[in-house]
């Protein structure tokens, strides 16, 4: 079977497992971010096993979809993904963050990990990469999506308009932008520390479409992101809205797991909470 061709409840076990290897390498490494890696696991479950034209088999494929990760510490989800996807063996996880481990902090293209489009970590930098990149698709006329995956706490970068502004202008259709609205940042409430709000009327402000959709329903995210498809010539943005940590119940929405890493003991609880939500073996 194609892993296009999972089903919804296959595509929600395949999160399941995906959240269960993030707790297990930041476990393992001591140290990561865990909230949000968590949060975003079902949109990249979506993305990997549905919507994106990829091939683990062939990496650098040139008509591949693009996937630039803005908000580069959330890593875990990122590599998490791509080896539950085939990009490289699940056990190299566990070097998260190790000494010449090709899995550091945040993405690094001199790693060589395949898979990854671009180094990424200091926040607000991604959008911009992903306009030269849409930019020189559309001149060169090749056909494929340059997907960005934006923190909402790094929309109050500078950059990121700029960028936005950029993608309009050169009618960047080729865009598609998903904004990781869980409405907190390391400090506490987005709309506490720099008010984000009214989010859709900015970003239709500066020329693109906009799409909103609770990120934490895969069903609902993937027929978001199809009816980007249908759009217009403009960049697209998807507001996906989430839940720090979604699944593990008693740590969701709690900004506080942005960084911290679970015990021993917390791994076991939270590998139980995310299995007994959703009843699914740990296979
Ligand atoms: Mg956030």
């Amino acid at each position: 079977m194609k892993i296009r061709d999972l089903s919804i409840q296959a595509l929600t076990q395949k999160a399941i497992q995906i959240k269960i290897s993030i707790l297990e390498m930041l476990h393992t490494a001591k140290s990561g971010h865990l909230g949000g890696s968590i949060g975003v696991a079902d949109i990249f479950t979506a993305l990997y096993f549905h919507l994106l034209h990829h091939n683990p088999n062939h990496p650098q494929d040139k008509n591949r979809d693009r996937v630039i990760l803005s908000a580069g510490h959330l890593a875990p989800v990122l590599y998490a993904s791509l080896a539950h996807a085939g990009y490289f063996e699940i056990a190299e996880l566990q070097s998260l963050r190790k000494l010449g481990s090709r899995l550091q902090g945040h993405p690094a293209l001199n790693n060589h990990l395949p898979g990854i489009e671009t180094s990424s970590g200091s926040l607000g930098q991604g959008l911009s990469i992903a306009v030269g990149i849409a930019l020189s698709a559309k001149y060169k006329k090749e056909n494929y999506n340059i997907v960005t995956i934006l923190g909402d706490g790094e929309l109050q970068e500078g950059s990121i308009w700029e960028a936005a502004m950029s993608a309009t202008h050169y009618n960047l259709s080729n865009m598609i932008a998903i904004v990781d609205r869980n409405r907190v940042q390391i400090d506490g409430n987005t709309e506490n520390v720099m008010m984000l709000e009214p989010l859709a009327d900015k970003w239709k402000s500066f020329g693109w479409d906009v799409f909103e959709c609770n990120g934490n329903n895969i069903e609902e995210f993937i027929s978001t992101y199809k009816r980007t498809q249908q759009s217009t010539q403009k960049p697209k943005v998807i507001i996906a809205n989430t839940k720090m940590s979604f699944g593990i119940k008693s740590i969701e929405d709690d900004y506080t797991w942005h960084g911290k890493v679970p015990n021993k003991e917390q791994l076991a609880q939270f590998t139980k909470e995310l299995i007994s939500k959703n009843n699914i073996s740990n296979e």
